[in-house]
């Protein structure tokens, strides 16, 4: 989304597909063009994400408006709308579109809703008042930064229950950013594991799960407690998650691995592909796939 300036922000390498076209090569121009209208984002603090000062209803008529109207993405509405009267009647639609899209998301009374600041709205409310903002323009993929972190856990399950609807109804895809595994397996069929800034595995949720081949993410399936299994402690991937400022060499992983040898200190692990559509980032990963069996055998 290149939200970040540069500086401090820099994109030093690779490639950004998004339809085919390269997001990196795209001017600033073009990508306020495809920010909001092709790709949208929800933020995981619905508190701080809306401006406390507007109600919630122009707020979203705003991102309505300026994706119509906006001079610099040559979209045909703005000669008109420096015209007052045009202007007063663009604001009453985008208004009323506003309406339209809190109630796509389940929001009860929407024309009150659309008058009020976001103060007077619970958490949930204000988070789904964000994602009719995201859907005003109608994305073909929604980014959700932690969505319902700040959420209680009922509110919780109301937030991805509308956004899986959303999903089906719309065939939005959406892309989503969290660090709980409960959530990953209800929502997605695709995951992708990232440790200090890498992806070290990626696959189907089931494969993830069920059959996971980097020792990363079998630390962070092994930590979960589960109803079917009684045992005396859980799993837990020892150290802590390393510096980023002056990252550990050769995998990122190592000094956190019951599996590093020394080419693992030395040379970081490329992503490859071990099975058909199951990605791995690890020098020894036929060493840990069978690494339970060779302990089973060893006890016999
Ligand atoms: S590359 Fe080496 S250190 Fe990294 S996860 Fe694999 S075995 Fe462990």
């Amino acid at each position: 989304m290149r939200l970040i300036p540069d500086p401090p922000g820099k994109i030093i390498d690779g490639e950004i597909k998004f339809k085919d076209e390269d997001l990196i090569k795209k001017t600033d121009l073009e990508l306020q063009n495809i920010r909001g209208n092709e790709i949208s984002m929800i933020f995981q603090e619905p508190m701080t994400a809306l401006n406390p000062v507007f109600k919630i209803g122009d707020q979203i008529a705003e991102v309505i408006i300026l994706h119509e109207s906006n001079p610099k993405l040559n979209n045909k509405n703005y000669r008109f709308y420096n015209k007052r009267k045009i202007r007063k009647k663009m604001e009453k639609q985008a208004f009323e579109k506003a309406i339209e899209a809190l109630k796509m998301v389940n929001i009860p009374d929407a024309e009150k809703v659309a008058n009020q600041y976001p103060h007077e709205c619970s958490g949930g409310m204000r988070q789904r008042a964000m994602i009719a903002m995201m859907l005003a323009c109608d994305p073909d993929l929604l980014i959700a930064d932690e969505p319902t972190t700040a959420l209680d856990v009922t509110v919780q399950a109301q937030i991805l229950a509308l956004m899986k609807d959303l999903q089906k109804r719309k065939g939005t895809a959406i892309w989503l950013i969290t660090h709980n595994l409960g959530i990953i397996a209800e929502m997605c069929d695709r995951v992708g594991v990232m440790y200090a800034g890498y992806i070290v595995e990626m696959g189907s949720t089931e494969l993830i799960f069920d059959n996971p081949d980097h020792p990363y993410t079998r630390g962070l399936i092994g930590s979960i407690p589960k109803i079917t299994e009684d045992i005396d402690e859980l799993e837990i991937i020892p150290g802590n998650v390393p510096n980023l400022i002056e990252p550990p060499s050769g995998c990122r992983f190592h000094p956190r691995c019951k599996f590093c040898k020394q080419i693992c200190k030395e040379k970081p692990p490329e992503l490859i592909e071990v099975e058909k559509n199951h990605y791995v980032a690890c020098h020894r990963y036929k060493e840990v796939k069978y690494s339970e069996l060779v302990d089973f055998l060893k006890k016999k």
